[in-house]
């Protein structure tokens, strides 16, 4: 990467000639590009390799490009450390492509109810084929090859079998194990109880005994100071209530130990709290602030604040969907 910006120097969006003439864009023009996730500030390429798309007889689309990962490290970044956080394309489009695959897999596990014993072997059978198809149709070109490498060569039922049983593994591996069997174990709360261990403590789920992926601060009408915090499991999507002053790994209470850290320029919905005695976060939605934050959905899209986490030496609690 850093060699990639020294040949070019900063992230930039493809426009379209007649749509950069509709919006009287100049080349070389910084432009804003935003989403219903979130925005990026970069420099107008207006090219004539993209046209319109007509669709449906009459609706006329542009296609714009944008370089993914562009020059969040390196020296642009170095140089500009405020603007870089506003190039990463990630930023506009989280991957929730694969939600196709992931519906069918919930309805169908409903029906088949498999145990507890043969769950990795039916997530292979069942759920993992439609997830690696979308994976290979939608996902980065990393993720594609890394999807068709398992594909041929990998051990599936041990992958998903480890995932179960809470090994970190490879992002592919847990993306692949977790994509295909996070339906099956939300559409079976039965059989996500089966694997909860005795011992767990109510710093996991109560369900499952997985690790939170996300908090949420919902909207409920209560005022700021008693507004209950909810966790949502990593593992079987269940919610759960646990303090907002306690860490949620380590269990620590002390608030100066605690630091909340945000953009809310970028997400005012949107925090990391993180924990200095055991160096792990967790961000957190604050659905009181926008109510149409879909908990899940928002996690993913808060890569910048990933990123400002990863910076400080904070780890996240369980990585999202997207290895973040
Ligand atoms: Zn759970
Ligand atoms: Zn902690």
């Amino acid at each position: 990467m850093p060699l990639l910006v020294g040949l070019q120097p900063q992230a930039f969006v493809e426009v379209p000639q007649e749509l950069a003439d509709d919006k009287g864009i100049k080349n070389g023009d910084r432009v804003r590009v935003s989403s219903a996730r979130g925005k990026l500030e970069v420099v107008a390429l207006v090219t004539k390799r993209l046209g319109p798309v007509t669709l449906a007889g009459n609706k006329k689309v542009y296609q714009i490009g944008i370089p993914i990962h562009w020059g969040f490290v390196g020296v642009s970044a170095e140089q500009n450390p405020e603007g870089s956080k506003y190039w990463l394309a990630n930023a506009l489009t989280p991957m929730v492509g694969d939600v196709g695959a992931r519906t069918r897999a919930f309805e169908r596990a409903r029906a088949d109810a498999p145990d507890r014993e043969d769950l990795a072997a039916y997530a292979v059978r069942t759920a993992l084929p439609g997830v690696m198809e979308a994976a290979v149709a939608a996902g980065t070109e990393a993720l594609r090859e890394a999807t068709l490498l398992r594909f041929h060569h990998a051990d599936l039922e041990g992958l998903i079998e480890a995932w179960l049983d809470g090994d970190e593994a490879s992002g592919t591996d847990t993306f692949l194990a977790r994509a295909s069997t996070q339906p099956l174990l939300e559409a079976l709360p039965e059989l996500a109880a089966q694997l909860r261990s005795a011992d767990a403590s109510d710093r996991y789920c109560p369900r499952c005994g997985g690790l939170p992926q996300v908090a949420v601060f919902p909207e409920t009408g209560e005022t700021l100071l008693t507004a209950q915090r909810t966790l949502v499991c990593s593992r079987c999507a269940n919610e759960w209530v646990m303090s907002r002053m306690t860490c949620a790994s380590c269990g620590e209470t002390s608030g100066a130990k605690m630091p909340i850290l945000s953009d809310v320029d970028l997400f005012p919905h949107l925090r990391i709290d993180a924990c200095e005695i055991c160096r792990r976060y967790l961000i957190t939605v604050d659905q009181r602030k926008d109510p149409r934050a879909v908990p899940v959905v928002d996690e993913l899209a808060a890569l910048p604040l990933d990123l400002i986490a990863a910076e400080r030496g904070y780890t996240k609690i369980a990585r999202n969907l997207m290895g973040f």
